[in-house]
């Protein structure tokens, strides 16, 4: 049965779209490293305040910090009952903590979904991102445009270019990526829970029928 899932891939490879399609599909709670970020600096908790200081600094949160975040969240109950990650780990380190949070309370991963896309793709989608100010409802400049020009489908709110997606900041964010976070793929394909889907098209019904049935004899270990 798929349970516990990581997603993983590039800046830009669709791992929040893929996150949506399996938790509808599943059932299973969508947790994203930012989103978790994003709820401790607005709850103003003690971590909160820890990550603030990197935030404000434009440092990295933290490999320890961003662990004691997700062991918080998964005690809170979707690591009995299930998860999918998004945006951790993403790293070596993380990936061993993860290991060690999942082993002390006796379950284990299911599959760990790797999004292989063309960096040329990769980086067309990042430079036609756009964001809402008010709800952070993702857009691009291409398919996903809001129907009217700069104005929120959902709320009403401004929709913007997000301001770190240029060529440069991008360079440096794959650059990371290569560097700290492909490794995962082997990391993953050694344990023989990894999943590699190519995500250079739209995630139609065709690919998603792939990748449910990669998941299906991945997870019953077959
Ligand atoms: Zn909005």
């Amino acid at each position: 049965m798929v349970k516990r899932l990581i997603l993983t891939g590039a800046p830009g490879s669709g791992k929040g779209t893929w996150s949506k399609i399996l938790s509808d599909t599943f059932s299973l709670p969508h947790i994203s490293s930012g989103d978790l970020f994003r709820k401790e600096l607005a709850d103003d908790s003690p971590l909160g305040q820890q990550v603030r200081s990197y935030v404000e600094q434009g440092a990295l949160v933290p490999d320890e910090l961003t662990i004691k975040l997700v062991e918080k969240t998964l005690a809170e109950g979707p690591g009995q009952n299930g998860f999918i990650l998004d945006g951790f780990p993403r790293t070596i380190a993380q990936a061993l903590a993860l290991d060690g949070i999942l082993a002390a309370t006796g379950v284990k991963l299911d599959a760990v979904i790797a999004l292989d896309v063309d960096e040329a793709i990769l980086v067309e989608r990042a430079l036609s991102r756009m964001i809402c100010r008010g709800c952070g409802q993702p857009y691009n400049t291409s398919v996903t445009r809001p129907n009217q020009e700069g104005v929120c489908d959902r709320c009403g709110g401004e929709v913007v270019r997000r301001s770190d997606d240029t060529q440069e900041t991008l360079q440096r964010r794959l650059l990371l990526y290569h560097e700290q976070t492909k490794p995962l793929a082997d990391y993953y394909r050694d344990q023989g829970i990894l999943v590699k889907l190519e995500n250079n098209g739209p995630p139609d019904q065709t690919v998603q029928q792939e990748l449910f049935q990669m998941l299906e004899s991945t997870c019953s270990g077959a």
